[in-house]
């Protein structure tokens, strides 16, 4: 479903309207056409529709804001002297008469258009007041940069978040059906909120594969181990290797079976007879190779292992669990001599 045109705010009597759905939700999809990872969208004003200053000084940083808090790989949008997407204030536009501002994302991913209509105009529930054009901001205003982020978003491909009836989660996104105006909660949010995050984290993936993946997500992961050598003598190394990342899925979109770095990860070992698993270590991070860890143990006896990842609270992951290997230790001679003499792996005897 193609929807070129959505409104950001209405007035309070509509408020409310949307349907209330799951907790936390992502924000739904606008449109099927992503924007090329980090491409870089330039814009520039809509001859005889440019903004005064405060209006594009603040419309300048709500595309800054989207950039800073995008965590992901989302579009960036700056404003350029010559561009093929245009940004428009006052005049006509294609906004509903009871819209302050409006977008149209068909053109991507080659451009995109936005209108915001002007201080003053009168609108079919009242008189529009943007915050900044005010030399003392009034309850009632509009701060001009949400509404900007806010467009920004749909840009993207962000459609407007799904709150609670109570919209008790209506910080969870700035996308908004009904964006609030001073002095209510969110009416100057400047980030993304973390549903709004969660859509560009599964649209355009993390920036990083160390970064957080956003709280509105609950992702399952997916953790492989492995033991090299997986025979040995006592006395001897083995390094134990495993590989974390979120498990391969279509909800998971683009972020599906991409690797996760810099997670704490344990290392878990069984006796032979015994049904316990105890704690031997925390594994290392391998610089390098994004979503592998290791850590070299030097076992006196036969034993399974496995790793178990943890899930942080701060961030939408679920905990894994290895498969379990069993690393065996035979008996033998661990001498300098042969540890000198053939070692064609990172394990030695010491
Ligand atoms: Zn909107």
């Amino acid at each position: 479903m193609i929807r070129p045109v959505a409104i950001v705010a209405l007035v309070a009597a509509l408020v409310g309207q949307a349907s209330a759905v799951a907790a936390h939700s992502t924000d739904p999809l606008l449109g099927s056409t992503p924007w090329g990872q980090n491409q870089l969208v330039p814009y520039m004003w809509t001859a005889n529709q440019v903004p005064p200053s405060w209006a594009a000084s603040n419309i300048d940083l709500g595309a800054a804001d989207s950039e800073a808090s995008r965590a992901s790989r989302a579009a960036l949008f700056s404003r350029a002297s010559s561009a093929a997407s245009r940004i428009a204030y006052g005049g006509s536009n294609p906004c509903p008469s009871y819209g302050i501002a409006c977008m149209n994302r068909t053109g991507v991913p080659v451009s995109f258009g936005m209108w915001f209509k002007a201080h003053g105009a009168v609108l079919d529930w009242g008189t529009l007041r943007w915050c900044q054009a005010q030399s003392v901001a009034t309850n009632g205003c509009y701060d001009i940069r949400r509404v900007a982020l806010d467009e920004f978003g749909h840009v993207e491909m962000l459609n407007h978040h799904e709150n609670y009836a109570d919209e008790s989660d209506y910080l969870d996104a700035v996308v908004q059906y009904a964006g609030r105006s001073r002095p209510k909660d969110g009416w100057n949010a400047h980030v993304y909120g973390r549903c709004d995050v969660a859509r560009l984290q599964l649209e355009y993936e993390l920036l990083d594969s160390g970064d957080p993946v956003s709280t509105c997500l609950s992702l399952a992961t997916s953790l492989t181990i492995a033991a090299d050598p997986a025979s040995i003598v006592a006395g001897a190394y083995t390094q134990i290797t495993g590989e974390l990342e979120i498990a391969v899925a279509t909800a998971a979109k683009r972020l599906s079976g991409d690797p996760l770095s810099r997670r704490a990860i344990t290392l878990q070992r069984r006796d032979l007879g015994s049904t316990t698993w105890v704690v031997v270590g925390t594994m290392g991070w391998v610089t390098g190779s994004a979503g592998s860890y290791v850590i070299s143990v030097r076992p006196a006896a036969s034993a399974d292992y496995r790793l178990v990842y943890d899930a942080s609270t701060s961030e939408g992951l679920r905990d894994a669990t290895s498969a379990v290997v069993r690393v065996a230790v035979g008996i033998g001679t661990c001498s300098a001599k042969a540890s000198k003499g053939a070692i064609t792996r990172p394990v030695a005897c010491l």
